[in-house]
Parts: structure tokens; C-alpha cells; sequence
């Protein structure tokens, strides 16, 4: 991964005062979970550009872990993330903390430059991007890669080229970078430790009260809720007359959150009273994610064959982990298999099955691919039960923090009304030879319904 910083300013070597590092040499540092290298890949008067190289040894992640192949497979060798953040600290120490000693001076300008980062996995992709560096003052640009170039239909990975481009003292433009980058990623942080409130409070002083995203900053930075929460009430002060009211709205906040995880809880809770009363032996569960209706299915005795199907392979390791795989005791690990496929292409794998659970997957595809997935899945796989469930959409509007009109989730294509869901599942079911009932899940209101819809298929 590359952090490239580029001023144009002449003269514009005078970067290499304020990196204190000079152009002319090739510098590289030991760290503890790598190696970090700072080079120019240009140093003229008129543009000059240092390049922050991270070399993060995979080994390294590995020690020291247990459990997971995810230990094994994964991106962080390749992107920037809080590995970015502890080199930029470690390497650029004093120009994170505005400090020249040759030129002091040159510190205290605000010059035109711009960063790159090759590349950022950033979960909520562009929009995200711009919301975290725009009201900074940045002007972004995003390129973004295709999860699977021989597969477009998978649409756009999480991964992009991001450049950054303000006229801002360095050390901000390095403070922003350092607490943003671990923002945007997914992962947990390459540091766990006590003093991540302050971490995040001195870093963020002049800036981080007043932007209008430092919810989802401390949120994501933190992770951790008791810490997010102790960051944000400091940040509040900051800014805040009435800090009652903000807790007001952190604890709503929270009861939202919950529910939806026992909504989720509830959700799963359905599916598997559904798959046991049917006396389902041999199951599917099609786009399992993370695992968690596996892990209810594999409690079970009655299920002596579980499949669990994703495209995403982030998704298949996190499953494994969830379910301690390489630990299982033979008999248990023998009734589960995990597959990497798409619901959108006919799959041999999948015949011959009791039963399926696709439990809010459908509305993650592509309209235009609904009509694959139907026939892979009643057509070819043709379980003789078959539970689907999908958000209802009318009952977003229970939902206080989404706006009127919005999905609940970024990667959602379509939220159905039950009248839309209920005309396509009937649809389905008459055109492959099969019968439907439709449940509510979750609590029910008059007139909306229940925030979950869910179709049970027979045939
Ligand atoms: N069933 C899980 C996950 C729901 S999220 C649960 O209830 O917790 C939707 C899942 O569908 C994601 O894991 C996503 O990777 C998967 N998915 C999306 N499109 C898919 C496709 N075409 N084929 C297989 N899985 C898909």
C-alpha cells in the first residue's frame, strides 16, 4: 500500500523539509509489523512528490492469533488501514505534530497538495469518502475496482485509489489521514488499547468536534461502545450547550441499534422453527454471511447436512471463524460445508436439498439478476421447502433515523412493500410448482405491518 504527498508550491522540495526527509535518498524503517519506506518519485522546483511505501509482513499478522483462516487470507498486506496510520506516526512523526526544526516557518502554511492512497478498502464506498474529507475541505476523487473482473455482475468492490487534494498545513493533511484511513476500513484496529479516547481526542482537536460526521468517526475509530461513547460526550462538551440532550439521543440511538439486533435475533429465530417443524434433515442456507443462522442450524441435531453459500469470501472466513471450524470436533465439522458461489448461476451443488433458507439476501441482487436466482433456486437446487425473507419496506417509516424514501442498508437494491413481495413470491410460486404463506417478523404494527416479511415455500 502507497501514500503518495505531492506539493506544488515552489519551491517544492521544501516538502522534504517539512517530512524531514530528503529527497535525494531512498529511507527505510523498521516497524514492528513490517517495513516502511519513503522515497520521491519526483523533485523538482515545481512539483515535488514523497511516497510513504508500507511493506506490512504477513507473517506478523499471523503470530500471535488463533483460530481462523482469515488469519491466513486477507487484505491487509495490500491496503491501507490503521498499519497506514501507526507508519505515518512512527515515520513522519514531526510533521504529523507541525514540527520543523530546520524550517519552522514553513510549518504554519496552508499550501495546495494532494494525497493518494493505493488503495483504501472503504466500507460504504464513495459516498463515505466524501463525507468524511469533504467538510475537511478536501476535493475528492474515487476510483473504484470491480470485486471480480471476470464477473462484472458482482458489481464494485470496497476497494479504491483515493485522492485528496486541499490547500491545508501538512501536519492537518497528516492528522486527517492518520485518524481517517483506520475510518474508513472495516477492520478492527492494528492497535487495541485504553488510550484510543485520547488518541483520537488529541488528533482530532481543532476539527473532529466540529465535523458534522465525528459520530461515525468515533463510531468507527473506537469501535469499541463504552469508548465510543466516553469520546463522544468529551466532544460534545466541546460544542454542546445542552449535553442532556445529546445523551437523550445517544441512548435512542442505542435502543435503535438493539432492536435491530434483536430484530435479527428474531429474524433467525423464525427460520430455524420453520426448517425444525418441517423435519428438514439436509439444509441450505443461501448468502449465509457472517454465519449466524449456521451456528443456530449446527446446535441442532436434526440437521445432519448444513450448506452454507456466499459470494463474498470476506464473508465465508468470518463464518469460520463464528464457527470455530478448525476446532470443531470431527463428528460436528462433517455436517457443515461452506461454498463460495453466486445465487445468480445454476449450481450442481445445490440439488437434491430439504430445505433452503435465503434470509435478506434477495434484496441484494440486482433487479436484473432476480430472474437467475429464481430458477437456480426453484428450478435447478428445487428444495422441497424453500424460507425467504426480506425487509418491509412500508415499515421504514417506523425506522426514526432513515430518512423518508431510503433503503435501510448502503448495499440494499430494492425494499419491497408487502403487496410487491407478496405478488412476486405467489408469482414464483405458481410459475416452479409451488405453494407460499407469508409470515410477519418482529413486532407488528396496524398499519404498516412487521419490519421483516418472510415467504415459506412448499411444494
Ligand atoms: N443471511 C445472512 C446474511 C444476509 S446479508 C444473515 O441473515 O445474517 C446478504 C448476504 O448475501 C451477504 O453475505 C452477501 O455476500 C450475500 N450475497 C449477495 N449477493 C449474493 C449472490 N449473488 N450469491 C450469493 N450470496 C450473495
Amino acid at each position: 500500500m502507497l501514500l503518495t504527498i505531492t506539493s506544488t508550491t515552489p519551491p517544492a522540495t521544501d516538502l522534504g523539509y517539512l517530512l524531514h526527509k530528503n529527497p535525494a535518498r531512498v529511507q527505510s524503517f523498521e516497524l514492528n509489523f513490517g517495513k516502511a519506506h519513503v522515497f520521491y518519485t519526483e523533485a523538482t522546483s515545481e512539483r515535488c512528490t514523497a511516497a510513504l511505501l508500507l511493506d506490512v509482513d504477513p507473517v506478523h499478522l499471523v503470530r500471535g492469533q488463533r483460530g481462523g483462516m482469515d488469519q491466513y487470507v486477507n487484505d491487509r498486506p495490500y491496503v491501507a488501514s490503521s498499519f497506514m496510520s501507526v507508519a505515518l506516526a512512527q515515520v513522519f512523526g514531526s510533521a504529523l505534530a507541525g514540527q520543523s526544526q530546520e524550517r519552522p516557518e514553513l510549518v504554519q502554511l496552508a499550501l495546495p497538495y494532494q494525497a493518494k492512497l493505493a488503495v483504501v478498502p472503504c466500507r460504504g464506498g464513495e459516498p463515505i469518502l466524501q463525507r468524511l474529507f469533504e467538510p475537511l475541505g478536501y476535493t475528492v476523487t474515487a476510483q473504484a475496482y470491480p470485486l471480480d473482473e471476470t464477473h462484472p455482475e458482482w458489481g464494485m468492490s470496497d476497494y479504491f485509489t483515493v485522492t485528496l487534494s486541499a490547500t491545508t498545513r501538512l501536519s492537518e493533511l497528516l492528522t486527517h489521514l492518520y485518524v481517517l484511513i483506520p475510518v474508513l476500513d472495516t477492520e478492527k484496529h492494528y492497535w487495541v488499547g485504553d488510550d484510543e479516547v485520547a488518541k483520537l481526542l488529541r488528533h482530532g482537536e481543532g476539527w473532529l468536534a466540529s465535523h458534522p460526521e465525528r459520530e461515525l468517526i468515533a463510531r468507527r475509530y473506537l469501535k469499541r461502545r463504552h469508548l465510543v461513547r466516553a469520546a463522544l460526550a468529551q466532544l460534545v462538551e466541546e460544542d454542546d450547550p445542552d449535553p442532556d440532550a445529546s445523551e437523550e439521543a445517544h441512548a435512542q440511538e442505542e435502543a435503535e441499534i438493539e432492536q435491530r439486533l434483536s430484530l435479527h435475533e428474531q429474524r433467525l429465530g423464525t427460520v430455524l422453527a420453520v426448517l425444525k417443524n418441517s423435519g428438514a434433515r439436509r439444509v441450505l442456507d443461501l448468502g449465509c454471511g457472517e454465519g449466524r443462522l449456521l451456528q443456530l442450524l449446527l446446535a441442532e441435531r436434526a440437521f445432519m447436512e448444513i450448506v452454507g453459500m456466499d459470494v463474498s469470501h470476506r464473508a465465508l472466513e468470518m463464518a469460520s471463524e463464528r464457527l470455530h471450524l478448525e476446532h470443531l470436533p470431527a463428528l460436528q465439522r462433517d455436517r457443515l460445508q461452506l461454498l463460495h458461489g453466486a445465487l445468480t448461476y445454476r449450481d450442481r451443488r445445490l440439488a437434491g436439498y430439504d430445505a433452503a433458507a435465503v434470509v435478506e439476501v434477495i434484496e441484494h441482487l440486482d433487479a436484473a439478476r432476480l430472474r437467475a436466482f429464481e430458477r437456480v433456486l426453484f428450478e435447478f437446487a428445487r428444495p422441497g421447502l424453500v424460507v425467504i425473507t426480506t425487509p418491509n419496506a412500508e415499515y421504514n417509516v417506523k425506522f426514526g433515523s432513515l430518512p423518508a424514501g431510503h433503503l435501510r442498508h448502503k448495499d440494499h437494491r430494492f425494499e419491497w412493500t408487502r403487496a410487491e413481495f407478496q405478488t412476486w413470491a405467489t408469482g414464483r410460486a405458481g410459475q416452479f410448482g409451488y405453494t407460499v404463506r407469508f409470515l410477519p417478523v418482529g413486532p407488528e404494527d396496524p398499519v404498516v405491518g412487521a419490519p421483516t416479511q418472510m415467504g415459506v415455500f412448499t411444494r
